[in-house]
């Protein structure tokens, strides 16, 4: 496989490219905001870029600067392919494994341009030219920030690249909660904020665009949330027709999982939503402390993701799925002290 030294790829981006920007499927705040943020930087710099996601994202990310540009492989297959036949380089952001951005994958690895990986999930796979992985970060849109940085082309820094960076950061971190939120980053978003950014706007265009139904479906979630005490864990179920009775859209149940871990005591949280178009439910799993939810989500639920945020799947029905979780949870117990 093609291997690219820093110093290549940087002389490489000194004249203009051609260059596609795939995201993971079902795009967070982080996967979109990292894309859109080295889209911006890349234009500024002189290159042709194009954002292609594997499917739709939320619609509270769509105000952001560029989003109409953003291609979906669902809807633009052909548009998409020929991207690809076009591209010079190609940057996979915010995963760590190919299988993560779908039916994406195999045009991929079709693709002859020099894969750059920029991520922060554990266990990267070795499918990229040139790889920056650092799990330490909060978010792969503070990478972006970095990477600008090891090019020297901090200068090119702008609102927009700015807006989508404090997006990802924001979202990633839980507005700055998590552990993995440094001194760094916040020197980084000090940053942001001198080239204009408005935080408080974006934290409301993002956390407050609530449709009524979607808080329906929050209450919902909160009247199923169960908490498996001597265990210290918590989950939260929701069904088909709960999501359908409050008229589900994409991005709704973001988020929901952190109420289990908001409950004193509990140390390990899931939520389980069922998506019978896919004949799966979808799971996503938090913790605290030593708890490893990649594990857990790379052993049982087809998944993976991070030490304390991951996620997964399961082919069982809803009720046999938290019957699986409860019997794990009964063996992490000596875990859970
Ligand atoms: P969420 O629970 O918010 O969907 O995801 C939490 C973390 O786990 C994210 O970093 C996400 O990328 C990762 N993740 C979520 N679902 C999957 C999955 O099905 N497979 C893998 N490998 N990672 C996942
Ligand atoms: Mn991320």
């Amino acid at each position: 496989m093609l291997s690219l030294s820093f110093e290549t790829l940087k002389s490489l981006l000194k004249s203009p490219k051609n260059v596609v920007i795939v995201p993971h499927i079902n795009p967070d705040g982080d996967a979109i905001g990292s894309s859109l943020g080295l889209y911006h930087y890349l234009i500024q710099k002189g290159h042709s870029a194009t954002i292609v996601v594997p499917n739709d994202y939320p619609s509270f990310l769509k105000w952001l600067p560029g989003t109409k540009e953003v291609l979906n492989f669902e809807f633009d297959s052909f548009v998409v392919q020929n991207v690809f036949d076009n591209a010079d380089l190609v940057f996979t952001l915010d995963f760590n494994a190919l299988h993560r951005c779908g039916n994406l994958k195999s045009v991929l690895e079709a693709s002859t341009a020099p894969k750059i990986m920029i991520d922060h999930h554990q266990h990267p796979e070795a499918y990229a030219a040139y790889t920056y992985s650092d799990t330490d970060m909060g978010s792969t849109a503070e990478m972006i920030y970095h990477f600008m940085a090891q090019l020297g082309d901090l200068e090119l820094l702008n609102k927009d690249i700015g807006m989508a960076l404090y997006t990802g950061i924001m979202t990633d971190t839980a507005s700055f909660r998590f552990p993995k939120t440094t001194a760094t980053t916040h020197r980084v978003v000090a940053h942001l904020i001198e080239v204009g950014i408005t935080h408080s706007e974006i934290h409301s265009l993002v956390y407050d665009a609530n449709r009524f139904e979607r808080i329906q479906l929050v209450g919902i979630a909160l009247s199923n949330l169960r908490v498996l005490k001597p265990f210290n864990a918590a989950y939260i179920t929701l069904s088909q027709d709960e999501l359908d009775a409050c008229n589900y859209q994409k991005g709704d149940t973001e988020g929901l999982v952190n109420y289990g871990l908001s409950v004193i005591g509990v140390k390990l949280a899931a939520i389980f939503i069922e998506n019978s178009a896919d004949e799966i439910i979808k799971i996503s799993l938090r913790s605290k402390g030593a708890i490893d939810v990649n594990q857990i989500a790379r052993e049982h639920f087809n998944g993976g993701g991070h030490v304390n945020a991951a996620g997964g799947k399961s082919d069982l029905s809803l009720a046999a799925t938290v019957d699986l979780f409860k019997a794990l949870v009964v063996n992490l117990d000596s875990d859970l002290e």
